[in-house]
């Protein structure tokens, strides 16, 4: 007898954890600056924050970091299974 697997491919789907919310940095390019933005949820704030330092400033380029948890779901069930595992909290 020979060991034997059966592999296929199984369907999953990828997206922000639903516990999790999306949150920006962002650091001002222009050499010499040291502005920066600490991570924020409120995405609004945060671009108006950066419009706000370029309105002062002149300073145009950021270098901006989304960061959120994602979670990866399996969309088909294992046989015998009737649902699917609970959401795993966010760290
Ligand atoms: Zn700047």
């Amino acid at each position: 007898m020979s060991p034997r697997s059966v592999i296929r491919a199984v369907k999953h789907a990828i997206g922000t954890h639903p516990q999790s919310e999306i949150t920006v940095s962002a650091s001002c390019l222009t050499g010499g600056c040291s502005w920066t933005l600490t991570a924020t949820a409120d995405l609004e704030a945060a671009d108006l924050a950066a419009m706000t330092h370029t309105g002062r400033t002149g300073h145009p380029t950021f270098a901006r970091t989304f960061q959120d948890v994602a979670l990866v779901r399996r969309l088909e069930l294992n046989a015998g299974q009737t649902e699917t595992s609970p959401l795993p909290a966010p760290r």
